[in-house]
């Protein structure tokens, strides 16, 4: 089922950095502002189901590089995403915010499996939906979970939420002075470019299926109150 005319539904992406706060594990005080911030929106109608990062536990393709067996590595990162779900979980409920974890690797005494239809009758009534373990497949990564979870639940955009960073530029903002944050661009100018900030999966799949990308700064006091209320901050990415 679409989302009714009026009522907006978003998935926002957020990675493993939020949650630790920028160190490995998870920083309280970080989840809570976020919790508090996504909190407001739902009070307001909005219909938000988070997809949850990993990458302050383990990322796959680092573990590898390392020496380990790449799916092997990868699995551990999805259950560390699994971690922050629960966190997320914890201070939205102390919002008064009813949730959901849905995994896509089943644990049945921490989350619900990944069920799409089930996951937009909690979004319906007013549940936040939590989504973990990425995809459940080696190789994947979250951002492209994201996109893949926003086009099946029938979101109307995928926010893509970063550190240290506030949208798209044209060149590397860390290293090149001369670099411009960009308004709009769209899915074709990012993957010619070869743009890194999200992953191209991700890119291809909203480009195939006309979905648009928020891509914008978590840093910030609201910014991603605003990003979920359908503030054009940041970086929109459209077809
Ligand atoms: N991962 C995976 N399949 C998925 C999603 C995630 O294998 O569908 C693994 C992968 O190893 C990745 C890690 O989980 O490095 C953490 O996810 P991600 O890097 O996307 O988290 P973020 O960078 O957003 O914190």
């Amino acid at each position: 089922t679409p989302a009714p005319a009026g009522a907006r539904r978003v998935v926002l992406k957020l990675s493993g950095e939020v949650f630790g706060g920028g160190a490995v594990g998870v920083d309280p005080n970080v989840v809570r502002g976020m919790a508090r911030q996504i909190a407001a929106v739902v009070r307001r109608g909005v219909q938000v189901a988070v997809v949850v990062g990993g990458g302050n536990f383990f990322r796959g393709a680092e573990l590898s590089r390392a020496g380990m067996d790449r799916s092997r590595a990868d699995y551990m990162g999805m259950l560390g995403t699994v971690m922050n779900c629960l966190a997320l979980q914890d201070f939205l409920e102390k919002e008064g915010i009813d949730t959901r974890v849905q995994s896509a690797i089943t644990m049945a005494q921490v989350a619900e499996p990944y069920i799409p239809r089930r996951a937009i009758r909690h979004l319906e009534k007013g549940r936040v939906v939590i989504f973990g373990a990425g995809a459940g497949l080696p190789y994947f990564s979250t951002d492209t979970v994201a996109a893949q979870r926003a086009l099946e639940i029938h979101a109307h955009t995928v926010l893509m939420s970063k550190n240290g960073v506030d949208g798209v530029y044209t060149a590397d903002p860390r290293t090149d002075p001369t670099a411009r944050k960009l308004d709009h661009l769209t899915f074709a100018e990012a993957l010619l470019q070869g743009l890194r900030v999200v992953d191209q999966t991700a890119f291809s799949l909203c480009q195939e299926n006309a979905l648009p990308m928020l891509v914008f700064g978590a840093e910030g006091e609201d910014n991603v109150a605003r990003a979920l209320s359908g503030e054009r901050i940041g970086t929109l990415i459209t077809a």
